[in-house]
């Protein structure tokens, strides 16, 4: 079962990017087409919902029970969006993988996160905005832009990080993205990868969070 949140938008033309549409799904609903492109092809059930999100959406009860979420989202910005996925995710202890692009060329590959075993996304929000880290370009936090992408970053991004996905669902190997971030720069044809570490003050699974998720597992209260 595959679930797909979307935001209600229509296909008005077609771009290079959109490698999933055809000329017959102009003026389609963008996750209707999509979902019976897929089903044309594939042999899967499909769930969708149109649904503008933001810090106020309530997404656990669309994702509780899932195995894995994928952060596809960039608007206002891949940084904001990874929060509010990580904010639902976490207390539900689901996998989930932040990705997508910014500073209009770059993609964003990863991370991947396992809740209380890897790094989470509230730990790179708290140690980038550490200051031993504003020096140090790789980890500091890219400048959003809002304008379109590329085909290339899209679908390098979408590749990679679908195979992620399969890592994480599957033991065919550990997920590479653990507590680790790529960037893509298509351009000069550079991967750059940081790596941060759980933290002890973050808020969605640092010393605080983590005892309460321990109280939960084992109905202890210390
Ligand atoms: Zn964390």
């Amino acid at each position: 079962m595959y679930i797909i949140i979307q935001a209600e938008m229509y296909i008005f033309k077609l771009a290079f990017i959109q490698i999933s549409y055809n000329y017959n799904d102009i003026g389609k609903n963008k996750t209707e087409a999509l979902k019976n492109n897929l089903l044309e092809n594939f042999d899967i059930s499909i769930e969708i919902f149109n649904l503008n999100i933001d810090e106020n959406t309530n997404l656990i009860p669309l994702i509780n029970g899932v195995d894995c979420v994928v952060n596809c989202t960039d608007q206002p910005n891949v940084f904001t969006t990874g929060m509010w996925i990580a904010k639902a995710c976490m207390p539900l202890q689901i996998p989930h993988i932040i990705g997508g692009g910014y500073s209009t060329h770059l993609g964003m590959i990863g991370p991947t996160i396992i809740p209380f075993k890897s790094p989470c996304w509230g730990c790179y929000e708290v140690q980038t905005s550490e200051p031993l880290y504003k020096d140090y370009t790789i980890i500091r936090k890219r400048k959003t832009s809002y304008s379109g992408s590329i085909n290339v970053i899209a679908s390098q991004v979408a590749s990679l990080q679908a195979f992620e996905v399969i890592k994480v669902l599957t033991n065919i190997s550990s997920p590479s993205m653990l507590g680790r971030k790529g960037e893509y720069d298509p351009f000069k044809l550079n991967f750059n990868f940081e790596f941060f570490r759980r933290h002890p003050l973050c808020p969605l699974c640092g010393e605080e969070k983590n005892r309460e998720n321990k109280e939960k597992l084992t109905g202890v209260a210390k």
